[in-house]
């Protein structure tokens, strides 16, 4: 339901995005790994059209991504988007967090928003922190809530930016599992991560960049055991 073809962009001098071919089924699960300065984050903000591109195309299911005004915000209400920092409204409670966007963007009647909205923080085990505001809850807690807000948009795919690299490690597993559930679930996902035991379990493909290309791709066991490219391969020692 993703697709990019012969992706390319600049930053002035800089080839950070070099003919990405890329196409992501329905369900399925692509963990984006590589180096610093890879470009991976690139991707992931040209598939969501925060960032434009030079040349190529992206469609979202056949479509071409609009280029801007009505149909572009509802496109970027289908791609649930979660970065490493949090980004939550920090003078809002965590109930008005996730009903903000259907109410305002979907026009959901707020009884209706808040119903949903607690069973999401429900799902992602924050429910019990709804009325407190973000800088009450720990770093787990308020990523987890930002995924919730992210799902609230009935999303028809989910891409997380490096969504646990910000957390002190006792929490990393904590975001981790309510993702391994989504994916269960049977939610599309792109995940850029350096957590490769997620990657190991949960990906159906992992696609590994390395200056603004996608060097190599396949399936988790046989990438990590059997790396065919120097890049990758190196780029695995260096993180074990
Ligand atoms: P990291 O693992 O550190 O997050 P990344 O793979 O996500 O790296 P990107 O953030 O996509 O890498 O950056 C790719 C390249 O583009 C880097 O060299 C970066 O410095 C450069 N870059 C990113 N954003 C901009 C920008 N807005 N203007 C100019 N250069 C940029
Ligand atoms: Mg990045």
């Amino acid at each position: 339901i993703i697709e990019l073809r012969h992706v390319d962009k600049h930053f002035g001098d800089l080839h950070v995005l070099k003919d990405v071919n890329l196409s992501v089924g329905k369900g399925e699960v692509v963990v984006v790994i590589g180096p610093s300065g890879s470009g991976k984050s690139t991707l992931c903000r040209a598939i969501n059209r925060l960032e434009t591109i030079d040349s190529g195309e992206i469609l979202i299911e056949g479509q071409p991504l609009p280029q801007e005004g009505k149909e572009l915000a509802a496109m970027r209400a289908e791609l649930g988007m979660v970065f490493q920092s949090f980004n939550l409204f920090a003078h809002m409670s965590i109930l008005q967090n996730v009903t903000l966007g259907p109410t305002e963007v979907l026009g959901l009647p707020k009884a209706e928003a808040e119903a949903r909205a607690m069973e999401l923080l429900e799902r992602v085990g924050v429910a019990s922190q709804a009325h407190k505001v973000p800088a009450q809850l720990s770093g787990g807690q308020q990523q987890r809530v930002a995924i919730a807000r992210s799902l609230a948009m009935h999303p028809k795919a989910m891409l997380f930016d490096e969504p646990t690299s910000a957390l002190d490690p006792e929490m990393i597993n904590e975001v981790l599992d309510v993702m391994v559930d989504l994916a269960r679930q049977g939610m599309t996902m792109i995940v850029v991560t350096h957590e490769m035991n997620f990657a190991r379990r949960v990906a159906d493909r992992v696609v590994f960049m390395a200056d603004g290309a996608i060097v190599e791709e396949g399936a988790p066991d046989e990438f990590f055991d059997h790396p065919t490219s120097e890049r990758a391969r190196d780029f695995l020692n260096s993180i074990k």
